[in-house]
């Protein structure tokens, strides 16, 4: 399967993204491996299906300082927001040299469903909080320059 990274101003970085089924297909998961590797080689925290041409609710996050901990995000649904927001800088994979101040709630509840397929809710704060609310920006055809 070849995958590469879309670029702004591709339509399809704009467009709706999918549910996918519970348990996952073969299909999907060989995806889901695909954009962990592609995440990594290309330096990135967090890549969404649709960055690589698969309009579906799934995204892959790793923010440790080894790179050893990819979480995988299976329809994702933010549940709760914090009222109060925050204004930092972000860049994106699909808009190479853009940074961007970016204003955001500094928490976020998000519930989603495993690699396993068992459902999932944690509260993310700080910069994991941004990261998820970045590449759920992306499941909805959102990029930093918008
Ligand atoms: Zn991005």
């Amino acid at each position: 399967m070849y995958m590469q990274i879309l670029k702004k101003p591709d339509v399809f970085l704009k467009g709706p993204t999918q549910n996918i089924e519970i348990p996952l297909s073969d299909e999907n998961k060989i995806i889901i491996g695909n954009m962990i590797n592609l995440m990594y080689q290309n330096n990135g925290i967090g890549l969404a299906a649709n960055q690589v041409g698969y309009n579906r609710k799934i995204f892959v996050m790793d923010i440790s300082n080894e790179k050893n901990k990819p979480q995988i995000f299976i329809n994702p649904k933010i549940e709760k927001r914090a009222k109060e927001k925050l204004t930092e800088e972000e860049g994106c994979l699909s808009c190479p040299g853009d940074l961007m101040q970016v204003r955001r709630p500094i928490y976020v509840a998000l519930s989603w469903f495993c690699e396993h397929g068992k459902e999932q809710y944690k509260t993310f704060y700080n910069f994991p909080a941004r990261v998820v609310q970045h590449e759920m920006d992306h499941l909805d055809g959102k990029l930093i320059i918008d």
